[in-house]
């Protein structure tokens, strides 16, 4: 691969390119005229501007969301927005390079994963395309045989998104793809620190031939104007990915409006590893599960709770395989690992780091800054020997940080698995059939992989329990959070009643 196409296409090297607002089909300033850098996490130089919104600019796209809900998009039936769906994915799917390449510059993920999770995304909105037009209401049976009465099933209106840094635009489509099968009209803000492929996905819908409104960005450099949306009188419902933390204040915001909110929030996942395992199987995943996206994933499989007999072995496979890791330029494809995505973030990975060796953790591999890259980067580390009641096995640390510990009885596994306010998901490592789903159906955790770790689909619900979260995005279920239900009653006797009892 050369260097021309390792670097980003759209932006050239000198040139740094504003991405306006996006409300009403129109890329606007913010109304303070204000901007923000974005900063490259690998080149550490900044990439691109955004427009930084307020609180006045949130006014005004949750007021082309709610034109466009009450005017064309509002009058389009189930099939007509499944049409504009499908093209949408379609123009996902031819896009998906330059959608990556976007998401690589401002977070530091890998171009390797970023381009497969594009390609793959334009299947949520083909997925949620089927459900559009079959959007079915019931006839209900009563025991007044006067009444005929149905249901039908009606958008919530104008919803509020809110997204993290991690993976901004597939976060986003587990939103936006239910929430527009449903009717529904949208204002997102994407994080402050990876803002740009938001801005540029949202094009293509009015490319695809949606109308102006029906998805408007707000970018901003504060948090406060997530808030401000999250309690924006004018939303009807509030989704949310991001920190535990903020999704609590998120929830009170939606609920002094009494609407409706998902949250999708962090973890702290288990991988449960029997001494039948393939120990060679269990290290990939291992590794997939925390050192992948430089373990920046809500899912992230960060507790590794082995059994005792194979602790040793296991902890040499993962750590040999940890130890020889390629980090490097996000953009080429044969890196494995790239930097942290901000320096918030790696203060905060390297913190944990430190915590974790006062706390009395030995450092297998790993453990520090890579001193030859510099930069944000931070070795893969596995820890061993951690208390499960330290700090890095009760915390999500949100990096690429392993903490090992042992277990001799089944029973005690899952206690320790379910040690933790998270329950996001989970690994389950036997090749014992029994054993696999008796403790799969222990675990308290939204999703549980058997014999592997971090797969999703548009047709899979995901979501957590506990600290991780309310409600549940992806399958089918999913777009029951952007509908509500109406029920009609249809007097058929044509007589009058008695007026002062209840019918
Ligand atoms: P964050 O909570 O700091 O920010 C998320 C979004 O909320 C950003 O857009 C931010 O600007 C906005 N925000 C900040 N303060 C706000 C406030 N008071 N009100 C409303 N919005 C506010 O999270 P992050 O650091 O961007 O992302 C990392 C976190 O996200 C991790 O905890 C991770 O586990 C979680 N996450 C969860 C999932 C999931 O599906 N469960 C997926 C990815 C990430």
């Amino acid at each position: 691969m050369t260097q021309e196409q390792v670097s980003s296409p759209e932006i050239g090297e000198h040139e740094v390119e504003l991405f306006q607002l996006l409300i009403g089909g129109k890329s606007t300033d913010a109304l303070s005229g204000n901007t923000f850098d974005t900063v490259n996490p690998y080149t550490g130089r900044v990439w691109a501007k955004a427009s930084d919104g307020g609180p006045e600019d949130v006014d005004a796209a949750v007021t082309a969301a709610r034109a466009a809900f009450e005017g064309e998009w509002g009058a389009l039936t189930g099939f007509e927005r499944s049409v504009l769906m499908r093209r949408l994915g379609d123009l996902v799917a031819v896009n998906a390079e330059r959608l990556a390449r976007l998401e690589v510059n401002d977070s530091g993920k890998l171009f390797r994963e970023m381009v497969g999770q594009m390609r793959a995304m334009g299947g949520w909105y083909h997925y949620y395309a089927g459900l559009a037009d079959k959007l079915e209401g019931r006839s209900i049976p009563t025991p007044n045989p006067d009444y005929l009465v149905y249901t039908t099933r009606v958008p919530v209106g104008v919803v509020a998104a809110i997204t993290p840094w991690n993976s901004p635009l597939l976060l986003l489509t587990w939103k936006l793809a239910p929430a527009l099968a449903a009717g529904c009209t949208m204002v997102v803000k994407p994080s402050e620190h990876s803002p740009i492929s938001t801005v540029v996905f949202a094009s293509l819908l009015g490319e695809a031939g949606f109308p102006d409104g029906v998805l408007n960005v707000v970018t901003s450099l504060r948090g406060e104007v997530g808030a401000a949306l999250a309690g924006h009188p004018g939303v009807d419902a509030v989704a949310f990915t991001g920190a535990t933390s903020t999704g609590r204040s998120v929830a009170s915001s939606a609920a002094k409006n009494l609407n409706r909110v998902t949250l999708e929030l962090g973890g702290k996942s288990p991988h449960i590893v029997f001494e039948d395992a393939d120990l060679r199987a269990v290290a990939n995943g291992v590794v997939s599960g925390v050192f992948a996206a430089t373990g920046q994933t809500c899912m992230a499989g960060s507790r590794l709770i082995v059994h005792e007999n194979v602790h040793d072995e296991l902890v040499r496979l993962v750590s040999e395989r940890a130890s020889t890791l390629r980090l490097g330029d996000p953009q080429d494809p044969a890196t494995e690992m790239g930097p942290i995505a901000n320096k918030p973030q790696y203060d905060k990975v390297l913190g944990y780091l430190r915590t974790a060796v006062e706390e009395g953790a030995h450092v297998a591999c790993g453990g520090g800054p890579d001193d030859e890259l510099g930069g944000y980067f931070v070795r893969p580390t596995v820890l061993t020997g951690v208390d499960p009641g330290s700090t890095v096995v009760r915390e999500e640390i949100f990096g690429p940080v392993l903490s090992v510990y042992t277990f001799t009885e089944e029973s005690e596994a899952v206690r320790l698995a379910n040690d933790t306010p998270f329950g996001l998901a989970g690994g389950v490592w036997t090749k014992d059939v029994h054993r696999a789903h008796r403790v799969a159906g222990q675990i308290r955790a939204g999703n549980v992989w058997i014999n592997d770790y971090r797969v999703v689909a548009p047709s899979v619900p995901f979501g957590g329990f506990g600290d991780s979260g309310i409600g549940r995005e992806n399958g089918i279920g999913a777009v029951d959070e952007y509908l509500e239900n109406r029920a009609v009653w249809v007097q058929l006797s044509g007589r009058t009643r008695d007026p002062f009892v209840m019918g």
